[in-house]
């Protein structure tokens, strides 16, 4: 038995979606295109507006924000990019790559986006021509306060562009509620299918107007839409089995009642695992106002009995998959909330994290959490 994915993707997926790959598409056949049209109009769909056209590409996330980046902020425009974590800087590295003109409105790992800072910033800097943000960060499982940073952005005449990877599809994104220009998301996290593919969905206004601007052939934007607008197909061979999975996993988060259905879930989720942590005496990174339903980040014990490898081995052999932490200062680790897991999973990975932490005798298990004051 595989383990469960208790991570932020790729994610344990249904069946119906693993068994969508188990047959060859050609990519031309009017099969296929007729299956991709129908992705795209999922995925457009959970923004809930028709401004929006949604451009999928080949690759992991990442490669889906690099193609927003490079391919939307012109050769002579400027990125204000808010960081709270690793994704927020990995921005900073793509448009600094580029040769786009960026700067980093930097926050603690713990803090979200400072929307005065924000505002203070860009009244002081009028260059700036758009402004990136992490709807989750990934790296704590922060919340960002999205559509207030939206709010600024719109009043600064700015364009905002939304890296909403393992928040679309769980955490509500409407065209209506936040104005933004394009967000970039992907295949293998709240959707659940698996990994391969990623997107960008931007209004079709910004789409148009960027002709040119990209840095690469095989990541522009806007090259992609200009072909799927034309045929409906990729211009490169996409990955068929992947789109294939997609399609299927679509169709489950619709039946699961889109976005609220499946945010639903993993919140629940959330509750669940966040209470049965802190009874374990275990202490979460994040207070509850800032965790968002994806990811929660635990504070290592400071008990020397524990070993984050072990338990992790230990874990599997029970039948579950955790992740490593991924901040600068302090030990942690993380537990996904996404992906085919339910609360009765969860039930069963905190009895089994809490018969591991008896038997290799942890019991000093909580650290102060940062939030929490001296
Ligand atoms: C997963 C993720 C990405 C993309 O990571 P890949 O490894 O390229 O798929 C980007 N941003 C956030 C916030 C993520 O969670």
């Amino acid at each position: 038995m595989e383990p469960l994915l208790l991570t932020p993707g790729p994610l344990t997926t249904a069946p119906e979606t693993r068994a969508a790959m188990a047959r060859d598409w050609g990519s031309r056949d009017p099969r296929f295109v007729a299956l991709v049209g129908r992705v795209c109009a999922a995925l457009e769909g959970l923004v809930e507006d028709a401004r929006y056209a949604a451009v999928p590409l080949q690759g992991s996330g990442t490669f889906a924000v690099e193609s927003m980046i490079g391919s939307l902020v012109p050769p002579e425009g400027k990125l204000l990019v808010c960081v709270n974590g690793a994704y927020g800087k990995r921005m900073v590295a793509i448009a600094g790559r580029l040769g786009r003109s960026v700067e980093a409105l930097e926050h603690a790992e713990i803090e979200p986006v400072d929307v005065a800072r924000l505002e203070a910033c860009l009244a002081q800097d009028p260059t700036v021509t758009h402004v990136a943000v992490v709807h989750c960060e990934t790296t704590t499982g922060l919340l960002n306060p999205i559509e207030e940073v939206a709010r600024v952005v719109q009043a600064q005449g700015r364009a905002l562009l939304i890296d909403a990877m393992s928040a679309l599809g769980a955490l509500p994104l409407r065209g209506q509620d936040v104005a933004f220009e394009a967000v970039a998301g992907s295949a293998n996290k709240c959707l659940e299918g698996v990994p391969g593919l990623a997107f960008v969905l931007a209004t079709e206004a910004a789409l148009g107007a960027s002709e040119g601007y990209a840095h690469s052939v095989s990541l522009d934007l806007h090259a992609q839409w200009a072909r799927l607008c034309k045929d409906g197909q990729f211009r490169f061979t996409p990955p068929t089995h992947v789109l294939a999975a997609l399609d299927a996993a679509l169709a489950q988060h619709a039946s699961d009642g889109g976005v609220a259905g499946r945010g639903a879930r993993y919140e629940d989720n959330r509750r669940c695992l966040v209470e049965g942590l802190r009874a374990l005496g275990l202490q979460t990174l994040l207070p509850d106002a800032l965790q968002a339903p994806i990811i929660v980040t635990v504070l290592s014990p400071p008990d020397r009995r524990w070993d984050f490898g072990e338990v992790y081995a230990a874990l599997v052999d029970r039948g579950f998959a955790i992740y490593p932490g991924k901040l600068t200062e302090m030990d942690t680790f993380r537990v996904g909330c996404i992906g085919q897991v339910y609360a009765s999973d969860i039930e069963r990975f905190l009895s089994a994290l809490g018969q591991i932490l008896d038997e290799r005798g942890v019991v000093d298990r909580a650290p102060r959490a940062p939030w929490e004051g001296a």
